[in-house]
C-alpha cells in the first residue's frame, strides 16, 4: 500500500465528480473527498470506487472477471484490439492528439484495450471505469496512466461534463445520453459489439451458449440515435486458434456462464473460431 495515489488517479482527479452530489473532489491521504464531505476510500490497488447507493450487480464475478483476464492475455484478439486502436487513431485526428487526451474506457475490465491504446498514444491518460471490484483490481494495474474507478455505468457517471475525447465501449453496457455529456464536443464515441457471425463455431458446437439477438444492432441504434451521431461503421472479422483453456475462459468471460459450466462446455469447442466485431465511430450530436 501507498501513501498516496497512483499518479494515473491524481492526474484525472480534476474530471472526477463526487457521485452523491457531483462537486469536484479532491485527495485527502488515500481518500477522495468532495467540500460536502461525501468521501471515498482508494482500494490497496489503488482503485477507487465513486458510487451513490449499492454496488450494481451487472459486473463481472470473480471467475469471469479472471477468466477475461486470462484469456485475453493469450492474444487470441490483438486483431480485434488493433482495428479498434486504428479507428481510436481515425478519431484522434479530429480530436487532436498530444498531451490532454484523455480517453474513457466504459466497462474496462482488465483494462487491456485501453491499456493497448495508451501504450500507442503516449501523451494520452485512461480512466477505466467498470463495476466489478475484481476486473478494478486488474485494471489498476494494467497501465501506469489508467485510473481504475468502480461506478454503476448505468447511473450519472462520476465525471465533469465535456472532459473526454474518446469514450471507449467494447462489449460493455452503454449509457448514451452520460456519454454525450462526458464527451468534448469533438470528442467520439467508439462502440465495439458481436457482429452475426461472432463466435459462430462455439455457439454451434456448445449447447446452451446464448444466440445473438438479431434485432440489437436496431435497439442499438435507436438508443443512440438522440444523442450520438455515426461517422464511420468498420467489421472486424478473423479466425483465433483456441487451446482447450482458452476455449474455456472464453465461454466462461461470456453472459452464458451465468447458467452452463464453462469447462464442461468447452470439451465440445472448436480448436478455431470467426472473430466478428461491428465498430462503430460517432459523434456527439451539438
Ligand atoms: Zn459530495
Amino acid at each position: 500500500m501507498t501513501a498516496a495515489p497512483p499518479p494515473a488517479l491524481l492526474d484525472v482527479l480534476p474530471l472526477l465528480r463526487c457521485p452523491v452530489c457531483a462537486e469536484p473532489l479532491h485527495a485527502e491521504g488515500f481518500s477522495l473527498r468532495c467540500p460536502a464531505g461525501h468521501s471515498a476510500d482508494l482500494a490497496r490497488s489503488g482503485a477507487v470506487t465513486l458510487l451513490h447507493g449499492n454496488r450494481p450487480r451487472s459486473g463481472d464475478d470473480d471467475a469471469m472477471a479472471r477468466a477475461r483476464d486470462r484469456f485475453l492475455a493469450t492474444g487470441a484478439y490483438a486483431p480485434l484490439r488493433a482495428a479498434i486502436l486504428d479507428l481510436a487513431g481515425a478519431a484522434a485526428e479530429v480530436t487532436g492528439d498530444g498531451p490532454g487526451r484523455t480517453v474513457l474506457d466504459v466497462g474496462c475490465g482488465s483494462g487491456w484495450y485501453s491499456a493497448g491504446l495508451l501504450e500507442a498514444e503516449p501523451g494520452a491518460r485512461g480512466i477505466g471505469l467498470d463495476s466489478s471490484p475484481r476486473s478494478l483490481r486488474f485494471a489498476a494495474r494494467a497501465h501506469p496512466r489508467l485510473a481504475a474507478i468502480g461506478a454503476d455505468v448505468f447511473a450519472r457517471l462520476p465525471l465533469a461534463s465535456d472532459a473526454i475525447d474518446l469514450v471507449l465501449d467494447v462489449f460493455s453496457p452503454r449509457n448514451p445520453s452520460e456519454f454525450a455529456r462526458v464527451l468534448r464536443p469533438q470528442g467520439r464515441l467508439l462502440v465495439a459489439r458481436p457482429g452475426p457471425g461472432h463466435l459462430a463455431e462455439l455457439r454451434e458446437a456448445v449447447p446452451g451458449m446464448l444466440g445473438i439477438d438479431p434485432r440489437k444492432e436496431e435497439r442499438l441504434a435507436t438508443a443512440l440515435e438522440p444523442f450520438v451521431t455515426a461517422v464511420a461503421e468498420r467489421t472486424v472479422r478473423f479466425t483465433a486458434e483456441l487451446t482447450p483453456e482458452a476455449a474455456t475462459d472464453l465461454v466462461a468471460m461470456t453472459p452464458s456462464a451465468r447458467h452452463l459450466d464453462p469447462a464442461g462446455a468447452a470439451g465440445h469447442a472448436p480448436g478455431a473460431v470467426t472473430v466478428e466485431v461491428q465498430l462503430g465511430l460517432y459523434a456527439p450530436r451539438a
